[in-house]
């Protein structure tokens, strides 16, 4: 289950603050605590791991991804911060046409078993 505004979401995910926790052991997913711009005692945890094929796994503790969906506002927003710290910029896609036209790094979101949703890595603006 993939969200179908991809762009509102991402829009979105702009306004939320994201602590990182560096894994301790190179093959630990990242943990990170995203809270909600608008509640600051409303919280979420994202754990991402990077495949080595460039494959992205992400978990969340929020109700969407609890139901099975992925690549919700709280993923979105801390992928988004672990680029930022490496000075990248993440664009999300919902078919690798859209994201195969943009001519950057490419990754993919998987939610492990048929869903996928493309990442464009690109030096911001
Ligand atoms: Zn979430």
């Amino acid at each position: 289950m993939r969200p179908k505004k991809i762009k509102d979401l991402q829009a979105r995910s702009k306004k939320l603050m994201v602590r990182i926790m560096d894994p301790l052991e190179p093959d630990d997913p990242y943990v990170m605590i995203v809270n909600s711009g608008t509640n600051p005692y409303l919280s979420r945890v994202v754990t991402i791991k990077f495949g080595r094929d460039g494959t992205i796994s992400a978990r969340c503790t929020c109700q969407w991804a609890q139901h099975g969906g992925m690549g919700c506002t709280h993923v979105i927003a801390a992928l988004s911060k672990l680029a930022a710290r490496k000075k990248r910029a993440l664009s999300f896609w919902l078919t690798p046409e859209e994201a195969q036209r943009q001519k950057q790094h490419l990754l993919r979101l998987s939610d492990g078993r048929t869903e996928n949703i493309w990442i464009t890595s690109r030096q911001p603006a």
